[in-house]
């Protein structure tokens, strides 16, 4: 009786920790550089791109939801090309249930800093505005129009998980990597990004930092700051995850 109730509890366990897959997007790639820089200290200057980042703190958030047992996917291991409806098909094929994608800001403002947040809405004006800047950039005139047609089928479903997933994931960023670096947050924002609307799941975009500010440039190319930032994420996935268990509606992801 005893090991039947065992073997009851084995299964019921090994259902939990197999149930969630989540898929790990790092921005760009290929012949898509996304936002770049120039080093200042080194001689000759040598150029920093978003995408070779963002592939940085993307393998670390991979590896960290691998060992906690995670079903974990990339959208890209390597420096290669990904279009967004690419992007899309990934994450119906692997059936993510959680969909992350990574990305580094830039600004002409100078020294601009900190790290936000972005989870799909397009309720809202700002939200809008985000859509002309470097991470659409590969939507041409003709399919924004079939884009907002799947936009508009699927952002109500998911926007009601994205904002809580955000919300966990950018609360643990600011205590354990934002207080420790000296880092401030710039916020939780909605923002209408296609690569999270036709991927059909609850989903966040990350804005790690800045790669137009020297300071935070060198900040994210150090490997402990990579380690510290995808522990991070990887803890506020998981707090997320046990707030949806708590929730009376099953496989609320
Ligand atoms: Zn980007």
């Amino acid at each position: 009786m005893h090991n039947f109730l065992l073997f009851i509890l084995l299964i019921v366990f090994s259902i939990d920790s197999q149930a969630l897959t989540i898929l790990i997007d790092p921005g760009h790639g290929g012949e898509e550089d996304g936002a770049i820089a120039q080093t200042v200290t080194e001689n000759p200057p040598r150029v920093i791109k978003e995408k070779d980042l963002a592939l940085e703190f993307s393998k670390r958030i991979y590896s960290y939801l691998q060992k906690k047992n995670y079903s974990v996917y990339l959208t890209r291991s390597l420096d290669r090309t990904v279009t967004l409806p690419e992007r899309a098909a990934i994450a119906e094929k692997t059936k993510a249930d959680l969909f992350i994608s990574v990305h580094i800001n830039s600004s002409p403002e100078p020294g601009a800093v900190g790290f936000e947040t972005y989870y799909l809405d397009n309720h809202d004006d700002v939200a809008i505005k985000k859509v002309e800047k470097t991470e659409n950039i590969q939507t041409t005139a003709d399919n924004v129009i079939v884009q907002q047609i799947l936009i508009d089928l699927v952002v109500e479903q998911t926007v009601k998980k994205s904002k809580p997933l955000a919300m966990n994931i950018h609360t643990i960023l600011k205590k354990n990597v934002g207080r420790k670096y000296g880092i401030p947050s710039r916020g939780i924002k909605p923002g209408l990004f296609f690569v999270l609307a036709l991927s059909k799941r609850p989903g966040v975009l990350l804005e790690v930092g800045f790669i137009s500010t020297q300071k935070e440039r060198a900040r994210m190319m150090n490997p402990k700051f990579q380690d510290d930032y995808a522990k991070a994420v990887v803890i506020g996935i998981e707090n997320y995850i046990k707030s949806q268990k708590k929730s009376p509606q099953k496989r609320a992801f």
